[in-house]
């Protein structure tokens, strides 16, 4: 019975082969990891992570030990984020990896955002929903606005053209 132990020949094989994936993951590329567990979102925009996700919804990579997936992302496309920062998710997906949907802000900043976050309607009462939620890009930089009252202010807009003489 020793056989089939911890100890055994099967706690042996499974330690092998945890060994063997511990090694074909320190070998992936960055390049690699990125072009095989992102998946663009095209209502949305957000890149869903197709990897290893934690319990509380954010993307995992293992990268010389346990990081974040949005970090991860975010430093291979924008560059190390500078020290004492927090990646922000404009989106509010954790699962999000595009970068152009994170922010690396001060924690202050992230915790004050945090009280907006907890809005969970628009000013005409819409939910922000992931699929109801737009990523609006301004001058001051990227905001969240709510996709049923862009239509339709890009509705009334269209109305309005046309009644023109
Ligand atoms: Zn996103
Ligand atoms: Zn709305």
């Amino acid at each position: 019975m020793a056989e089939n132990g911890p100890d055994g020949f099967l706690g042996n094989l499974r330690f092998h082969v945890l060994f063997f994936l511990y090694i074909i993951c320190c070998m992936l590329s960055d390049e690699q990891i990125i072009s095989t567990r992102i998946c663009p979102e095209p209502n949305t925009g957000c890149w869903i992570w197709l990897g290893n996700l934690r319990p509380d919804g954010y993307g995992r990579v293992w990268r010389k030990g346990n990081i974040l997936a949005h970090r991860f992302v975010f430093e291979y496309c924008r560059g190390p984020i500078p020290f004492g920062l927090t990646i922000d998710h404009l989106c509010r997906n954790h699962w999000c990896v595009n970068p152009i949907h994170l922010e690396a802000v001060s924690v202050r900043t992230n915790i004050q955002r945090g009280g907006r976050s907890r809005q969970t309607h628009c000013v005409h009462g819409h939910e922000f929903t992931p699929g109801n939620t737009y990523i609006e890009y301004r001058k001051d930089g990227i905001h969240r606005a709510c996709r049923f009252c862009h239509n339709n202010h890009a509705k009334i807009r269209y109305h309005r053209r046309r009644a023109r003489p």
